[in-house]
């Protein structure tokens, strides 16, 4: 992993009073440091990856504390490293991104849950929902419920969120429970500061391990007859004594408002947007002083009865703000206001929508329909012009529009090795007809969008070739799945090619090796080349050559006996692969090794040594793709074969030509697909390949001479692509 994350870990070191500032995932970790964590895993994913990048670059740190950092393979290995603190007064943290995570660390979770721990458990989930969530639709909270899994929740302030963090530990051990901590992206990312206090360097660590084992106690063991008793206690033990610390030491807050009529209930992660939309109605300020009382809830489960009853006494009617559906805490606390006599009307869907995220606009709409009914007499006239301009504003630009904006979905980035693939796939498929694609998880799915369209499902993190199982049998014609090198590690070697192989299943799966988990910020893996090997290619400026051949290995080990590996920008070779597996008479599983390091990776290795060459006066070369615009026809089927954000159209200027031609933007990195695609797929000759070169030698500038170009420092050597 090249970014650097050098500011943050020393932050990090920080101890009491000093004041720590940034985003609100990076003072989750150092609560986490204060809070006397023995042991740290996870697995990286959006919104939470920086907490384990952070830490895993503050290692050395870590270990002068005492403090052990593992990067797991997938969740499910993060969720049952918590093992450790079944049996031992271990406080220890993992991380993922939800609900993707929690749903492949289910298995370890409940089996985590039913024994309970000893020391501190926390999970710290990054709540993927809403309008920029990269995932499914669906909340952690339904995994809490199932499993007895304590749920918090923090409003988004630094020192509280920290505040929460330390005392999610002291929650759990109290109710000998493990804790999740959901943290919605604008949680994440939420700036702010706050007081340090000092690390807290666990008891018992790598720094002061252990003599012996814990005693044998069947009764931690999560298997029958002990899993009969663990149901009974959470109940009767473990969830009440979790009640009690959360009402004694004030984890919910309360925030009373000038009225005492109504109120809203809101989930602490809701609580910004929220205080923001009251404020549309001129309801709260910008510091959160609020006219209406508000309970917040930093713990979503368990509730503790007494708090709502108390809260929701002698109102006429109270608001839920939960997000997301079913609206499990709305439910509950009916519920708890029935049973205990308070008859409150209790709203939540109905004024609020039922699916989708919580903006503050969609909070607004509710409130004011909320307060419409249950207080007549507020005005609330500020919040409905402010609502009645937003619905101005899009029917003003709907008219404007002849027909809607074009989508603009993710992309690739400009010279990524996996476009070419795709690229290469289009044209295998123009030989040998359609085939069904089984698509994956990683950066590969955005070739599920124009100009690919390919990829029918996608069913979870390196499944791509377990889910084309029950379709290969019912088509004639061969199934692709495609993985990446993260998915393959993460999951796809056991569900899929280990089951593919032990079922005979006759198939073609593509394994884009770039080095690296890129998706979720180009993690290391364990396929990633050593650091002598970056280290080596980039003091040559070279993409990285992929020393480390594991996948390969591994997949002869298990017995893949077609396996071809192709440079992925390649795209001849490329199709001439694929329509090879697709036609084979082998029939069994067939496997591509798409090999080409991600070039967001690369190019972090290769800027920093073309900036010291040139500052030291040493001669570099840049490749740069262009468009000869008198040869374009226009008829942009280079544009519908590569989709480069680079590979634009511009006015030819020319009136005979009517359409735009293609051109080549600024940003190409000169991956040289422009041109394998030119000659792959036949193309009009107008692309030519350009390089670039700065600190010209005397070679240079004869050439350039001769060609009867300027060598004002640059040359502009030009040749047919
Ligand atoms: S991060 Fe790397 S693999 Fe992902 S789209 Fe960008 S270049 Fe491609
Ligand atoms: S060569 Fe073509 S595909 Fe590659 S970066 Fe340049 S414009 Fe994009």
């Amino acid at each position: 992993m090249e970014v650097s994350f050098s500011r943050e870990v020393r932050m990090l070191r920080r101890g009491n009073g000093e004041l720590f500032e940034g985003e609100g995932i990076l003072a989750i970790t150092k609560a986490l440091l204060q809070s006397g964590v023995a042991y740290v895993g996870g697995y990286q994913g959006a919104p939470v990856s920086h907490l384990m990048d952070v830490l895993v670059q503050a290692k050395d740190y870590l270990a002068e504390l005492g403090v052990h950092v593992e990067a797991c393979a997938n969740e499910a290995s993060a969720a049952a490293m918590l093992g450790a603190s079944i049996h031992y007064p271990l406080r220890g943290a993992v991380t993922w991104k939800s609900i993707v995570g929690t749903n492949v660390a289910a298995d370890a979770l409940s089996n985590l849950a039913s024994p309970g721990v000893t020391g501190g458990a926390l999970i710290v989930v990054g709540e993927d929902y809403g309008e920029g969530a990269s995932v499914v639709q669906e909340r952690t909270l339904a995994f809490a419920l199932k499993s007895s899994l304590l749920l918090l929740d923090p409003r988004p302030e630094l020192a509280h969120m920290v505040r929460i963090v330390e005392h999610a530990f002291a929650l759990s051990e109290a109710a000998s429970t493990p804790a999740m901590l959901q943290l919605r992206i604008r949680a994440c990312h939420v700036r702010g500061r706050f007081e340090c206090r000092d690390n807290v360097a666990p008891p018992v660590s790598a720094k002061n391990a252990m003599e012996d084992p814990a005693a044998f106690d069947y009764t931690k063991v999560s298997h029958p007859p002990s899993t009969y008793r663990h149901e009974k206690l959470k109940t009767s033990e473990r969830l009440p004594a979790a009640r009690r610390y959360i009402a004694d030491h004030a984890l919910n807050e309360v925030f009373a408002g000038r009225r005492d009529d109504v109120g809203i209930i809101v989930l602490g992660g809701l609580y910004n947007s929220l205080v923001r939309a009251l404020a549309q109605f001129g309801l709260a300020d910008a510091f959160g002083a609020s006219a209406l009382p508000i309970l917040v809830l930093n713990v979503v489960y368990p509730l503790v009865p007494d708090e709502i009853r108390t809260f929701c006494a002698g109102k006429r009617a109270v608001l839920v703000v939960e997000e997301g559906q079913p609206e499990f805490v709305e439910q509950e606390i009916i519920t708890i206001a029935d049973r205990g006599g308070v008859d409150t009307r209790i709203e939540g869907k109905g004024p609020l929508p039922m699916a989708g995220e919580y903006t503050v606009e969609a909070i607004a709409r509710g409130v004011a329909d909320f307060l419409d009914r249950h207080a007549p007499g507020l005005a609330l006239d500020d919040g409905r012009a402010w609502l009645a301009s937003l619905d101005a504003r899009r029917a003003e630009i709907a008219k404007k529009l002849e027909q809607p904006l074009p989508p603009r979905p993710p992309q690739f980035c400009i010279g990524c090795p996996e476009r070419p693939v795709f690229a290469a796939m289009k044209l295998a498929q123009q030989d040998i007809g359609p085939v069904h694609v089984a698509a994956d998880i990683g950066c590969h799915s955005f070739a599920t969008f124009e100009p690919f369209s390919q990829g029918h499902s996608i069913l979870g993190y390196g499944m791509s070739l377990a889910s084309r199982a029950g379709v290969s049998p019912a088509m004639k014609r061969r199934v692709m799945a495609i993985m990446g090198d993260g998915g393959f590690w993460h999951n796809g070697l056991l569900t899929g090619v280990q089951s593919a192989l032990f079922n005979g299943g006759d198939a073609v799966l593509v394994i884009m090796k770039n080095g690296y988990t890129s998706a979720t910020g180009t993690q290391d893996i364990i396929s990633t080349p050593d650091d002598d090997a970056k280290d080596d290619a980039s003091d040559k400026g070279a993409s990285l050559v992929h020393t480390n051949v594991l996948i390969e290995r591994t997949l002869a080990g298990i017995g893949v006996k077609w396996l071809r590996k192709v440079d992925s920008y390649r795209v001849g070779e490329m199709r001439d692969a694929l329509e090879d597996a697709f036609t084979s008479d082998y029939a069994g599983l067939k496997v591509i090794i798409a090999e080409g390091e991600c070039q967001l990776e690369r190019e972090r290795r290769v800027k920093p040594w073309r900036a010291k060459q040139l500052a030291a006066g040493k001669r570099t070369m840049r490749v740069k793709y262009g468009v000869d615009e008198d040869t374009c026809s226009g008829d942009h089927s280079c544009i519908r074969l590569s989709g480069c954000p680079t590979l634009s159209l511009k006015d030819s200027g020319d009136p005979l030509k009517v359409d735009p031609v293609a051109t080549v933007l600024d940003g190409c990195v000169g991956c040289g697909l422009c041109g394998e695609n030119a000659h792959a797929a036949s193309l009009c000759p107008s692309f030519y390949r350009g390089e670039v070169i700065q600190n010209p030698n005397w070679r240079d500038r004869l050439a350039a001479l001769r060609k009867g170009e300027t060598t004002g420092g640059r040359c502009p050597r030009a040749r047919q692509a």
